[in-house]
């Protein structure tokens, strides 16, 4: 209700709200400055975002309070915001994402509090297909953006070799991003391993400055080379976005000169941009990203001498497996969060391999089934539930590998995260293999086991389909194998098997945090109270 009113811009009413809420307190720097900002770069930053997912990450109290990421375009939205609609990647349903593909949407994004906007590489409805490569350098202090401007100088030399041409921005946070113009065709199943290969080209020739997987520990003073954006659904702040940081600043095109510029002064404040420089930098200077957009560039040579440089005489590896390969995945999560973490490297010698079955009341209930394979969690998304009768067939969506430390995980995971939601550990045992190796089984897609649970003991299923049904290739099928068993019962289904609790009784922990600041006793009724949830997202 508070200072609620209606902008014209572009010919369309966009209702606003709060416009003189700080949200830079360091910068003294509103909400409305914000929408100003986004009105005023609009020219300037529309040809970037038309027609490429948006993923919103929002700040509607200020970059000081809690923020979210949603994929999700907030419902209901004016007439005027176009959505595209995609298959979600590891659960089943849709997501529609917002296109900012004019005036209006931009400034219905700013007031829902967006300050940063992250768009796919790709354009709807071709999002199989980048239209550029991204390069994210990424800072570990002390490393700042010195370090940066030299790794993506060394970028440069290695794709001017190659012929291609590329252009640099400032994330407006720490870092740096180098970007490859494409406008050809191609797949991310080519830029992703090429982007990898060219991460790890260059941390082999400099180990000293250059690191390419996400291990942190590993990166005190060096710059992390972050490749793996280039994939299909994920995200990188647009050209000209706002960032939350203490000021407002933009990610901002540089000419290289500049770049070489901040290397030779050591100086990493000359390639940072306030909103208000950015907006006269352009008017003298133009759209610096504008090739981004028009370039053809092709892959074709850049890739056979990769390939070659990779692979010696073993000529053509499948190269489609590599990028994603499950288990590479797996070992970054399972290092970063080491300490925490059994010893026993793979699930040998630690005795049975765990399963895992949490109950994730996320956009749509479902049960995320998982087995312990190999160290990792197998994991299947289950809309309806593992079956307990011998006939009934329930429908396994194959997700990702999940770490082996996930399995007691319980909690929310707030709004606008991948997941969000509640999780519930609804029961957790061992299980026994009964058909061949398991790892024979993930592949010929037929695996036979025993679950020993507090709720689920027996003899269970997990087939994969194939032919007309089986989609993207993730479809398998749970069944109940051996005896039927007696159906959890309603107040089995709502009880932790781990905590004892009740899905409404897992509470997020932030809102756990804040009764907790009140000194408030744990009996006080968390019916929906969570601390700085905004009136935006109602
Ligand atoms: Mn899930």
């Amino acid at each position: 209700m508070k200072n609620r009113s209606t902008l014209r811009v572009a010919g369309k009413a966009v209702p606003v709200s709060n416009l003189d809420k700080v949200y830079y307190p360091r910068a003294r720097f509103t909400k409305g400055d914000v929408l100003n900002y986004y009105i005023q770069i609009a020219p300037y930053v529309l040809p970037h975002l038309k027609q490429r997912p948006l993923t919103m990450k929002r700040y509607p109290n200020g970059v000081d309070a809690p923020f979210f990421y949603e994929k999700q375009c907030p419902r209901p939205h004016p007439a005027f915001v176009k959505t595209f609609r995609m298959a979600r990647q590891h659960e089943p349903g849709n997501v529609d994402y917002c296109l900012v593909n004019n005036l209006p949407t931009l400034v219905w994004a700013a007031n829902l509090g967006d300050l940063e906007l992250h768009a796919f590489l790709s354009r709807a409805p071709r999002v199989e297909q980048p239209t550029q490569i991204v390069f994210d350098l990424d800072p570990g202090a002390p490393a700042n953006a010195v370090q940066c401007a030299q790794v993506a100088l060394w970028l440069r030399e290695m794709f001017g070799n190659l012929g291609l041409e590329t252009f640099v921005k400032s994330s407006g946070s720490k870092g740096t991003q180098v970007y490859i113009p494409l406008n050809t065709k191609t797949s991310y199943d080519e830029t992703s391993p090429f982007a990898k290969a060219v991460a790890q080209t260059l941390e082999k020739a400099h180990p000293e400055l250059v690191v390419s997987d996400m291990k942190k520990r590993l990166r005190k003073g060096k710059v992390l080379v972050y490749w793996s954006q280039n994939s299909e659904t994920k995200t990188t702040v647009s050209v000209y976005s706002l960032r939350a940081q203490e000021r407002p600043w933009v990610s901002m095109p540089l000419e290289w000169s500049e770049v070489e510029n901040c290397l030779r002064k050591k100086d990493a404040t000359l390639v940072f941009f306030e909103a208000n420089d950015a907006l006269e930098r352009l008017e003298k200077k133009g759209d610096l990203f504008a090739p981004v957009l028009t370039l053809k560039q092709s892959l074709k040579k850049a890739l056979s001498h990769f390939h070659s440089a990779d692979s010696g005489k073993k000529s053509k590896a499948p190269r489609k497996k590599s990028p994603g390969d499950p288990m590479s995945a797996y070992r970054a999560k399972r290092d970063f969060a080491q300490t925490s973490e059994p010893a026993g490297k793979n699930g040998a010698g630690r005795g049975k391999p765990l399963f895992v079955i949490q109950k994730h009341d996320a956009s749509h209930l479902h049960y995320d089934f998982r087995l312990e394979i190999d160290g990792v969690l197998k994991s299947w998304a289950v809309p309806k539930g593992p079956p307990t009768d011998l006939e009934t067939k329930r429908l396994a969506m194959m997700v990702e590998d999940h770490p082996y430390d996930y399995a007691r995980f319980e909690g929310t995971i707030s709004p606008g995260n991948y997941g969000a939601g509640t999780v519930m550990v609804w029961d957790i045992g061992t299980w026994k293999n009964l058909g061949p190796e398991p790892e024979e089984g993930l592949k010929s897609g037929k695996l036979h086991f025993e679950l020993h649970g507090k709720k689920l003991r027996g003899e269970w299923a997990l087939v994969k389909m194939h032919g007309l049904h089986s989609g993207k290739g993730n479809e398998w099928l749970l069944l109940k194998h051996g005896r039927a068993m007696k159906p959890v019962s309603v107040k089995q289904d709502d009880t932790s098997a781990l905590s004892g609790h009740r899905m409404t009784q897992i509470d997020n922990p932030h809102s756990r945090k804040w009764i907790s600041r009140h000194k408030s006793n744990g009996t006080a009724k968390k019916n929906g109270h969570k601390g700085g949830v905004p009136s935006a997202t109602r």
